[in-house]
């Protein structure tokens, strides 16, 4: 298995040999470059959510507890106060939901059928708001380097 870095790195040169491969049939502009590397970078690393210790499973774990916690105290139909205590309570509640669900090691994220499915939602997501297929196909690149480097190929 990779680290953090390689898989980056193999997922970028991945959608590079791609692009290079079918240079002929796509005409990418500024914005769809821009995006599909970031979708690359975030598929490349996705998987590795479910790795306890991993760097990619901590961030997500301080980033939605974090939004959460803001989240709720921007939109609760509650008076100020209340509203900071809710925000704290939804945050400590995340988090420790994060810290007490046992993941299975290259679990579920490290298979073909999370491959699809997010690849499928990030082709709905970037078609609906960025008019293109591009990021929604270059996020499924990323995740299926990040299986290639593993070597999983379950379902
Ligand atoms: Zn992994």
């Amino acid at each position: 298995m990779g680290d953090f870095k390689e898989h980056i790195l193999f997922g970028l040169l991945t959608a590079a040999v791609l692009m290079y491969l079918f240079e002929e049939f796509i005409d990418i502009t500024a914005l769809e470059a821009l995006s599909g590397a970031l979708a690359v970078f975030i598929g490349s690393i996705m998987p590795d959510i479910d790795h306890k210790r991993s760097y990619v499973h901590r961030a997500v774990k301080s980033f939605t507890s974090i939004s959460a916690g803001i989240l709720t105290f921007l939109v609760a139909p509650l008076e100020t106060h209340q509203r900071y205590i809710a925000g704290i309570t939804v945050f400590l509640m995340v988090y420790s939901f994060f810290s007490r669900i046992k993941m299975k090691h290259r679990g579920f994220t490290h298979t073909l059928t999370f491959c699809i499915i997010a690849t499928s939602v990030g082709i709905i997501l970037s078609v609906t708001f960025l008019y293109t297929v591009i990021p929604g196909l270059a996020l499924g690149v990323g995740i299926l380097s990040h299986l290639l480097m593993d070597r999983e190929f379950k379902f």
